[in-house]
């Protein structure tokens, strides 16, 4: 399922910037916007763009700098929206007006991505990491991806006292490797890749041995995992060769991911290393800025602040990711 970046969202507070006259900072949900004064007043509904969409100038002309002409992205003229401070307040994504949408009647929290024409903004990896594409991403097989804690703050009453499986997140780029009665293949995050040996992602999986070992497991199961390598996102985790680590077992008979403590002896039985868990049992909590708080800390090497958590829950599938603003600020 592609993320909503762009939804229908109620203005639940409002606060002033202290030394600002013309702006003030407003949450929808999870997030903080700096918007105009007034411009969006406590409990109106507006459009929310999160980080990451990448905005058509058709519709928000004012994000390219006067001067300056719109970027380009697949072909579409437009700015990606990113985690700013603005006297000192954060401010994440862009609130709209409804008045941008087509006129008729919206819900709280409905999907209105596609009637804007919004993007998600993803990092360009490299043609020779990419290798060839085989084909689409198999659909015995589900993408990997994660909703951002400031999303879900709602449901987080329900699992509160339960235990989550807490894990660092690793800033490389998704790598599935599969195998599925006679087939074994290799996916980056959207495609199937040709096997060839110059290609990163089929390296990894041939180098750990992985078809092997999940051969003489006996099961039809994909391990998900991050690939990090010198030439991989600027090489944010600082490692001298290439390295993997799983953070997902799936189940292809049947079509169900293993719970955090199945997985993590997977890995030890079949020697694959697994993402560095900084806690197996976190007793949840339903605050938001809290756990944004916990995304900021040290990562898996020395001297590297991690992109953030993921957050697990122990006994189903629900699970969330919370980055580190600080990272989010830095980032290029
Ligand atoms: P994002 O990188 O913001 O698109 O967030 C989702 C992605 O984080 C997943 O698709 C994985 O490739 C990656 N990831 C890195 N570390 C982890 C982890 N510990 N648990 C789950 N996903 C992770
Ligand atoms: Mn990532």
């Amino acid at each position: 399922m592609e993320r909503k970046l762009a939804t229908i969202r109620r203005i639940v507070e409002v606060k002033e910037i202290v030394g600002a006259d013309a702006i003030e900072a407003v949450r929808v949900d999870g997030w903080w916007v700096v918007v105009k004064k007034g411009e969006f007043p406590i409990n109106h509904a507006a459009v929310y763009l999160e980080v990451d969409s990448w905005v058509p100038t058709s519709i928000a002309p004012f994000l390219t700098k006067s001067g300056n002409t719109p970027k380009e992205y697949e072909g579409l003229k437009g700015e990606r929206l990113r985690t700013v401070k603005l006297r000192g307040q954060l401010s994440q994504g862009l609130l709209l007006p409804l008045g941008i949408l087509p006129v008729r009647d919206y819900s709280d929290g409905e999907d209105v991505t596609e009637t804007l024409g919004i993007l998600k903004w993803e990092r360009p990896l490299s043609p020779q990491l990419y290798g060839q594409a085989k084909g689409n991403f198999p659909n015995f097989l589900r993408k990997t991806d994660q909703e951002r804690v400031q999303n879900i703050g709602n449901m987080l009453e329900n699992y509160v006292g339960q235990e989550f499986e807490v894990t660092i997140k690793l800033d490389g780029s998704s790598c599935t490797i599969f195998v599925n009665n006679e087939n074994e293949g290799v996916c980056s995050r959207n495609l199937e890749l040709k096997q060839n040996e110059d290609n990163a992602f089929w390296r990894i999986a041939l180098e750990y041995d992985i078809h092997k070992k999940i051969r003489a497991y006996g099961k039809n199961v994909a391990v998900q995992g991050e690939l990090i390598a010198p030439n991989i996102q600027g090489n944010y985790e600082k490692v001298n060769k290439p390295e993997f680590y799983v953070f997902d077992v799936f189940d292809i008979d049947r079509q169900e991911y293993m719970l955090p403590k199945e997985r993590q002896e997977f890995c030890k039985l079949l020697s694959i290393p697994h993402v560095p868990v900084v806690d197996k049992a976190f007793t949840m909590i339903a605050d938001v800025d809290k756990l944004l708080d916990m995304a900021e800390g040290e990562g898996m090497n020395k001297g590297v602040k991690r992109e953030g958590l993921v957050f697990k829950h122990n006994t189903s599938g629900f699970s969330f990711k919370a980055i580190s603003n600080s990272y989010l600020l830095k980032e290029k």
